[in-house]
Protein backbone atom coordinates (compact mmCIF):
# COMPACT_ATOMS: atom_id res chain seq x y z
CA UNK A 1 0.00 0.00 0.00
CA UNK A 2 0.99 3.64 -0.87
CA UNK A 3 0.78 6.23 1.55
CA UNK A 4 1.84 9.48 2.38
CA UNK A 5 2.29 11.57 5.35
CA UNK A 6 2.14 8.17 7.16
CA UNK A 7 -1.69 8.11 5.51
CA UNK A 8 -2.81 4.83 3.47
CA UNK A 9 -3.79 6.52 0.24
CA UNK A 10 -7.14 4.67 -0.15
CA UNK A 11 -7.46 5.67 -4.05
CA UNK A 12 -5.38 3.11 -6.20
CA UNK A 13 -6.11 0.31 -4.03
CA UNK A 14 -8.20 -2.47 -5.84
CA UNK A 15 -11.23 -3.75 -4.25
CA UNK A 16 -9.13 -6.51 -2.94
CA UNK A 17 -6.86 -4.45 -0.97
CA UNK A 18 -9.65 -2.37 0.19
CA UNK A 19 -11.20 -4.57 1.67
CA UNK A 20 -8.24 -6.36 3.06
CA UNK A 21 -7.65 -3.03 4.79
CA UNK A 22 -10.24 -2.64 6.18
CA UNK A 23 -10.76 -5.86 8.15
CA UNK A 24 -7.32 -5.16 9.29
CA UNK A 25 -8.66 -2.30 11.19
CA UNK A 26 -11.52 -4.41 12.60
CA UNK A 27 -14.27 -3.25 10.45
CA UNK A 28 -16.66 -5.67 7.91
CA UNK A 29 -15.57 -6.63 4.14
CA UNK A 30 -17.95 -5.30 2.68
CA UNK A 31 -17.76 -1.62 3.61
CA UNK A 32 -14.56 -1.97 1.14
CA UNK A 33 -17.32 -2.25 -2.00
CA UNK A 34 -19.59 1.07 -0.27
CA UNK A 35 -16.34 2.67 0.10
CA UNK A 36 -15.32 2.00 -3.65
CA UNK A 37 -18.53 2.96 -4.75
CA UNK A 38 -18.13 6.35 -3.48
CA UNK A 39 -14.81 6.77 -4.60
CA UNK A 40 -15.41 5.71 -8.25
CA UNK A 41 -19.18 6.70 -9.20
CA UNK A 42 -20.15 9.40 -6.94
CA UNK A 43 -16.83 10.71 -7.04
CA UNK A 44 -16.04 11.93 -3.66
CA UNK A 45 -13.13 13.23 -2.29
CA UNK A 46 -14.21 14.45 1.26
CA UNK A 47 -15.55 11.14 3.94
CA UNK A 48 -18.31 13.30 4.88
CA UNK A 49 -19.93 12.75 1.79
CA UNK A 50 -19.98 8.84 2.76
CA UNK A 51 -23.70 8.76 4.45
CA UNK A 52 -24.15 5.03 4.82
CA UNK A 53 -20.90 4.86 7.00
CA UNK A 54 -20.61 5.17 11.03
CA UNK A 55 -19.40 8.16 12.71
CA UNK A 56 -16.64 6.05 14.32
CA UNK A 57 -15.62 4.61 10.62
CA UNK A 58 -15.45 7.73 9.32
CA UNK A 59 -13.39 9.17 11.92
CA UNK A 60 -11.02 6.69 12.12
CA UNK A 61 -10.64 6.98 7.76
CA UNK A 62 -10.36 10.45 8.39
CA UNK A 63 -7.92 9.98 10.66
CA UNK A 64 -5.43 6.84 9.31
CA UNK A 65 -6.49 7.37 5.38
CA UNK A 66 -5.84 10.33 2.57
CA UNK A 67 -8.94 10.32 0.02
CA UNK A 68 -7.26 12.89 -2.51
CA UNK A 69 -3.74 12.37 -3.76
CA UNK A 70 -3.67 15.21 -6.10
CA UNK A 71 -4.96 19.18 -6.35
CA UNK A 72 -5.99 20.15 -9.50
CA UNK A 73 -4.12 23.59 -9.96
CA UNK A 74 -5.50 24.80 -13.36
CA UNK A 75 -6.79 24.18 -16.68
CA UNK A 76 -6.31 25.83 -19.95
CA UNK A 77 -8.93 25.50 -23.04
CA UNK A 78 -7.96 25.44 -26.45
CA UNK A 79 -9.77 27.77 -28.41
CA UNK A 80 -9.39 26.09 -31.46
CA UNK A 81 -9.94 22.33 -30.81
CA UNK A 82 -11.56 22.37 -27.62
CA UNK A 83 -8.56 20.64 -25.92
CA UNK A 84 -8.40 21.17 -21.76
CA UNK A 85 -5.25 20.68 -20.36
CA UNK A 86 -5.36 19.96 -16.81
CA UNK A 87 -2.12 20.94 -14.20
CA UNK A 88 -1.96 18.55 -10.82
CA UNK A 89 0.35 18.95 -8.09
CA UNK A 90 1.18 15.90 -6.14
CA UNK A 91 1.43 15.72 -1.94
CA UNK A 92 5.29 16.56 -2.36
CA UNK A 93 5.07 19.16 -4.91
CA UNK A 94 5.38 17.85 -7.92
CA UNK A 95 3.54 18.60 -11.36
CA UNK A 96 1.84 16.38 -13.60
CA UNK A 97 0.01 17.05 -16.89
CA UNK A 98 -3.26 15.69 -17.90
CA UNK A 99 -5.07 16.56 -21.44
CA UNK A 100 -8.57 15.33 -22.39
CA UNK A 101 -9.16 15.19 -25.99
CA UNK A 102 -12.57 15.98 -28.22
CA UNK A 103 -13.36 14.02 -31.37
CA UNK A 104 -16.53 13.51 -32.96
CA UNK A 105 -18.05 10.96 -30.15
CA UNK A 106 -15.10 10.23 -27.95
CA UNK A 107 -13.92 12.34 -25.35
CA UNK A 108 -10.20 10.68 -24.21
CA UNK A 109 -8.45 11.34 -21.40
CA UNK A 110 -4.34 11.56 -22.00
CA UNK A 111 -3.30 10.56 -18.27
CA UNK A 112 0.23 10.52 -17.15
CA UNK A 113 2.00 7.41 -15.34
CA UNK A 114 5.50 9.54 -14.03
CA UNK A 115 6.57 12.39 -13.35
CA UNK A 116 9.13 13.82 -16.33
CA UNK A 117 10.42 10.45 -18.23
CA UNK A 118 13.27 8.64 -18.26
CA UNK A 119 13.48 8.02 -22.26
CA UNK A 120 14.26 10.78 -23.63
CA UNK A 121 13.08 10.72 -26.73
CA UNK A 122 14.65 13.30 -29.07
CA UNK A 123 11.37 14.90 -29.94
CA UNK A 124 9.03 15.10 -27.19
CA UNK A 125 8.94 17.66 -24.34
CA UNK A 126 8.32 15.39 -21.40
CA UNK A 127 11.88 13.62 -22.70
CA UNK A 128 13.36 16.45 -22.18
CA UNK A 129 12.49 16.78 -18.41
CA UNK A 130 14.24 14.41 -17.45
CA UNK A 131 12.23 12.02 -14.58
CA UNK A 132 11.51 12.82 -11.33
CA UNK A 133 9.77 9.59 -9.64
CA UNK A 134 7.05 7.06 -10.83
CA UNK A 135 3.52 8.16 -10.18
CA UNK A 136 1.65 5.87 -7.20
CA UNK A 137 -1.92 4.01 -8.01
CA UNK A 138 -3.75 6.61 -6.42
CA UNK A 139 -2.35 9.80 -8.27
CA UNK A 140 -3.10 7.61 -11.89
CA UNK A 141 -6.38 7.38 -11.07
CA UNK A 142 -7.15 10.86 -9.20
CA UNK A 143 -6.36 12.64 -12.77
CA UNK A 144 -9.59 10.37 -14.13
CA UNK A 145 -11.85 10.92 -11.26
CA UNK A 146 -10.09 15.05 -10.76
CA UNK A 147 -11.35 15.06 -14.77
CA UNK A 148 -14.63 13.58 -14.40
CA UNK A 149 -15.50 15.39 -11.55
CA UNK A 150 -14.91 18.90 -13.30
CA UNK A 151 -16.32 17.92 -17.10
CA UNK A 152 -18.67 15.17 -15.90
CA UNK A 153 -17.85 11.17 -15.74
CA UNK A 154 -20.48 10.23 -18.80
CA UNK A 155 -17.87 12.99 -20.84
CA UNK A 156 -14.73 11.11 -20.69
CA UNK A 157 -15.23 8.09 -22.92
CA UNK A 158 -11.53 6.51 -23.67
CA UNK A 159 -8.33 7.08 -21.35
CA UNK A 160 -4.77 6.92 -23.11
CA UNK A 161 -2.01 6.12 -21.59
CA UNK A 162 0.10 8.87 -23.25
CA UNK A 163 0.96 11.69 -21.07
CA UNK A 164 4.24 12.70 -19.11
CA UNK A 165 6.27 9.05 -18.61
CA UNK A 166 6.77 5.41 -19.81
CA UNK A 167 3.53 3.30 -18.67
CA UNK A 168 5.65 0.45 -18.79
CA UNK A 169 7.99 1.67 -16.94
CA UNK A 170 5.78 2.24 -13.82
CA UNK A 171 4.04 -1.51 -14.98
CA UNK A 172 2.15 -2.43 -11.22
CA UNK A 173 0.63 0.78 -10.79
CA UNK A 174 -0.26 0.71 -14.37
CA UNK A 175 -1.89 -2.47 -13.90
CA UNK A 176 -3.82 -1.74 -10.84
CA UNK A 177 -5.63 1.58 -12.55
CA UNK A 178 -6.58 -0.23 -15.22
CA UNK A 179 -7.92 -3.30 -13.01
CA UNK A 180 -9.88 0.18 -10.80
CA UNK A 181 -11.28 1.77 -14.11
CA UNK A 182 -12.38 -1.36 -15.76
CA UNK A 183 -13.80 -3.27 -12.64
CA UNK A 184 -17.66 -3.81 -12.45
CA UNK A 185 -18.10 -1.99 -9.22
CA UNK A 186 -16.76 1.39 -11.03
CA UNK A 187 -19.23 1.07 -13.76
CA UNK A 188 -16.50 2.98 -16.00
CA UNK A 189 -14.53 1.97 -18.86
CA UNK A 190 -14.42 -1.29 -21.08
CA UNK A 191 -11.12 -2.71 -21.40
CA UNK A 192 -11.86 -1.91 -25.37
CA UNK A 193 -12.15 1.83 -24.21
CA UNK A 194 -8.21 1.63 -22.95
CA UNK A 195 -4.89 2.35 -24.81
CA UNK A 196 -1.47 1.54 -22.96
CA UNK A 197 1.13 3.51 -25.09
CA UNK A 198 4.75 2.23 -24.81
CA UNK A 199 8.00 3.18 -26.59
CA UNK A 200 9.15 -0.47 -26.51
CA UNK A 201 9.90 -2.07 -23.22
CA UNK A 202 10.00 -5.47 -25.05
CA UNK A 203 9.80 -7.66 -21.78
CA UNK A 204 6.94 -5.76 -20.24
CA UNK A 205 4.79 -6.26 -23.34
CA UNK A 206 4.83 -9.74 -23.20
CA UNK A 207 3.97 -9.91 -19.54
CA UNK A 208 1.38 -7.25 -20.51
CA UNK A 209 -0.04 -9.79 -22.70
CA UNK A 210 0.34 -12.83 -19.77
CA UNK A 211 -1.43 -10.81 -17.49
CA UNK A 212 -5.02 -10.99 -19.42
CA UNK A 213 -5.96 -7.47 -19.04
CA UNK A 214 -6.45 -7.52 -22.79
CA UNK A 215 -6.49 -3.74 -23.38
CA UNK A 216 -5.67 -1.95 -26.46
CA UNK A 217 -1.77 -1.43 -27.12
CA UNK A 218 0.11 1.74 -28.97
CA UNK A 219 3.36 1.36 -29.43
CA UNK A 220 5.28 4.27 -29.83
CA UNK A 221 7.20 3.26 -33.80
CA UNK A 222 8.70 6.72 -35.57
CA UNK A 223 10.27 5.31 -37.49
CA UNK A 224 11.28 1.32 -39.18
CA UNK A 225 15.06 1.45 -39.35
CA UNK A 226 16.94 0.51 -36.08
CA UNK A 227 19.62 3.16 -37.03
CA UNK A 228 17.04 6.14 -37.23
CA UNK A 229 15.55 4.90 -34.25
CA UNK A 230 18.26 5.05 -31.60
CA UNK A 231 19.25 8.27 -33.00
CA UNK A 232 15.65 9.62 -31.76
CA UNK A 233 14.88 6.98 -29.10
CA UNK A 234 17.78 6.01 -26.90
CA UNK A 235 15.58 2.73 -25.24
CA UNK A 236 15.76 1.24 -28.89
CA UNK A 237 19.96 0.72 -27.66
CA UNK A 238 18.21 -1.41 -24.93
CA UNK A 239 15.47 -3.29 -26.93
CA UNK A 240 15.90 -3.35 -30.37
CA UNK A 241 12.83 -2.48 -32.56
CA UNK A 242 13.59 -6.48 -33.73
CA UNK A 243 13.17 -7.63 -30.31
CA UNK A 244 9.67 -5.15 -29.74
CA UNK A 245 7.89 -6.36 -32.76
CA UNK A 246 8.40 -10.01 -31.67
CA UNK A 247 7.13 -9.05 -28.75
CA UNK A 248 4.49 -7.16 -30.52
CA UNK A 249 3.03 -10.52 -32.34
CA UNK A 250 3.32 -12.18 -29.01
CA UNK A 251 0.51 -9.51 -27.90
CA UNK A 252 -1.52 -9.05 -30.46
CA UNK A 253 -1.38 -12.95 -30.79
CA UNK A 254 -2.52 -13.68 -27.47
CA UNK A 255 -4.63 -10.61 -26.47
CA UNK A 256 -6.63 -10.99 -30.42
CA UNK A 257 -5.88 -7.03 -30.30
CA UNK A 258 -4.36 -4.90 -33.06
CA UNK A 259 -1.38 -2.92 -32.40
CA UNK A 260 -1.32 0.75 -33.46
CA UNK A 261 1.77 2.02 -34.41
CA UNK A 262 2.55 5.51 -33.34
CA UNK A 263 4.54 7.39 -36.02
CA UNK A 264 5.80 11.37 -35.46
CA UNK A 265 6.60 12.57 -38.85
CA UNK A 266 10.05 14.12 -39.61
CA UNK A 267 11.29 16.14 -42.09
CA UNK A 268 14.03 13.93 -44.43
CA UNK A 269 13.92 11.59 -41.36
CA UNK A 270 11.05 9.20 -41.43
CA UNK A 271 9.03 10.80 -44.23
CA UNK A 272 10.52 8.91 -47.31
CA UNK A 273 10.05 6.40 -49.99
CA UNK A 274 12.41 3.70 -48.05
CA UNK A 275 10.28 4.50 -45.07
CA UNK A 276 6.91 3.96 -46.59
CA UNK A 277 8.40 0.16 -48.00
CA UNK A 278 9.97 -0.38 -44.17
CA UNK A 279 6.32 0.32 -42.65
CA UNK A 280 4.46 -1.07 -45.17
CA UNK A 281 6.95 -5.04 -44.60
CA UNK A 282 6.11 -4.24 -40.89
CA UNK A 283 2.60 -3.47 -40.65
CA UNK A 284 1.73 -6.00 -42.88
CA UNK A 285 3.45 -9.02 -40.69
CA UNK A 286 0.79 -8.65 -37.75
CA UNK A 287 -2.67 -7.14 -37.18
CA UNK A 288 -2.04 -3.04 -36.59
CA UNK A 289 -2.94 0.26 -37.87
CA UNK A 290 -0.49 3.68 -37.86
CA UNK A 291 -1.47 6.76 -36.96
CA UNK A 292 0.64 9.86 -38.51
CA UNK A 293 1.46 12.40 -36.08
CA UNK A 294 2.15 15.89 -37.24
CA UNK A 295 5.49 16.85 -35.15
CA UNK A 296 4.71 19.73 -32.69
CA UNK A 297 7.72 21.56 -32.50
CA UNK A 298 9.50 21.71 -29.49
CA UNK A 299 12.23 24.27 -29.82
CA UNK A 300 10.60 26.65 -27.24
CA UNK A 301 12.01 24.29 -24.54
CA UNK A 302 15.64 25.63 -26.44
CA UNK A 303 16.70 21.71 -27.14
CA UNK A 304 19.85 20.60 -27.95
CA UNK A 305 21.79 17.85 -29.96
CA UNK A 306 19.19 16.31 -32.79
CA UNK A 307 16.07 17.65 -30.53
CA UNK A 308 17.11 21.21 -32.19
CA UNK A 309 17.42 19.39 -35.79
CA UNK A 310 14.06 18.23 -36.13
CA UNK A 311 11.37 19.44 -38.77
CA UNK A 312 7.96 18.75 -39.45
CA UNK A 313 6.97 17.15 -42.31
CA UNK A 314 4.25 19.33 -44.27
CA UNK A 315 0.65 18.56 -43.76
CA UNK A 316 0.67 17.78 -47.57
CA UNK A 317 3.54 15.47 -47.48
CA UNK A 318 1.82 13.84 -44.62
CA UNK A 319 -1.12 13.08 -46.72
CA UNK A 320 0.90 12.01 -49.86
CA UNK A 321 2.30 9.23 -47.29
CA UNK A 322 -0.61 8.57 -45.85
CA UNK A 323 -1.64 7.50 -50.11
CA UNK A 324 1.20 5.44 -50.63
CA UNK A 325 1.03 3.21 -47.57
CA UNK A 326 -3.12 2.97 -48.72
CA UNK A 327 -1.51 2.20 -52.02
CA UNK A 328 0.37 -0.81 -49.64
CA UNK A 329 -2.99 -1.96 -48.23
CA UNK A 330 -2.06 -0.53 -44.40
CA UNK A 331 -4.65 0.95 -42.67
CA UNK A 332 -3.50 4.73 -41.98
CA UNK A 333 -5.21 7.97 -39.99
CA UNK A 334 -3.96 10.48 -40.12
CA UNK A 335 -4.29 12.49 -36.44
CA UNK A 336 -5.18 16.30 -36.39
CA UNK A 337 -3.49 17.89 -34.23
CA UNK A 338 -4.88 18.87 -30.59
CA UNK A 339 -4.48 21.68 -28.19
CA UNK A 340 -1.08 22.91 -29.86
CA UNK A 341 -2.05 26.34 -28.61
CA UNK A 342 -1.98 25.30 -25.14
CA UNK A 343 1.22 23.03 -25.06
CA UNK A 344 -1.44 20.19 -25.48
CA UNK A 345 -0.51 18.07 -28.32
CA UNK A 346 1.32 14.98 -28.58
CA UNK A 347 4.55 15.30 -27.35
CA UNK A 348 4.09 18.57 -25.87
CA UNK A 349 3.62 17.62 -22.09
CA UNK A 350 6.43 19.35 -19.93
CA UNK A 351 6.21 21.06 -16.47
CA UNK A 352 8.89 23.73 -16.35
CA UNK A 353 9.62 23.39 -12.55
CA UNK A 354 8.85 20.69 -10.03
CA UNK A 355 10.20 22.45 -6.68
CA UNK A 356 7.69 23.61 -3.87
CA UNK A 357 6.93 27.34 -4.53
CA UNK A 358 7.74 26.76 -8.19
CA UNK A 359 5.04 24.48 -9.21
CA UNK A 360 1.97 26.65 -11.30
CA UNK A 361 4.65 27.55 -13.91
CA UNK A 362 3.90 25.57 -17.43
CA UNK A 363 6.58 25.42 -20.02
CA UNK A 364 4.68 27.19 -23.36
CA UNK A 365 5.32 28.43 -26.80
S1 LIG B 1 7.61 10.04 -26.01
FE1 LIG B 1 6.81 9.00 -24.19
S2 LIG B 1 8.47 7.56 -23.67
FE2 LIG B 1 9.39 9.08 -25.05
S3 LIG B 1 10.27 10.66 -23.66
FE3 LIG B 1 8.16 11.30 -24.23
S4 LIG B 1 6.88 10.54 -22.54
FE4 LIG B 1 8.83 9.41 -22.46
Amino acid sequence: MNTTEKKIQLKGLTLTELQDYLISIGEQKFRGAQIFNWMYNHLSFDFREMKNMSKELLQKLTDTCELQTLNLITTQDSQSTGTKKYLFATHDGMNIESVLIPENERNTLCISTQVGCPLDCKFCATGLMGYKRNLTPGEVVDQYLLAAKEKGKANITNIVYMGMGEPLLNFETTLKSVEIFTHELTKGLSRTRITISTAGIAPKIKELADRGLRVKLAFSLHSAFEDVRIKIMPINKKYSLKENIDALKYYANKTKTRITFEYTMLKGLNDRMEDVKAISKLCGSLPSKINLIPFNSIKHMSPGGISSQLEPTSLKDIHQFADRLRDNNITVMIRETQGDDIAAACGQLAVKTNSPGHNTELAQE
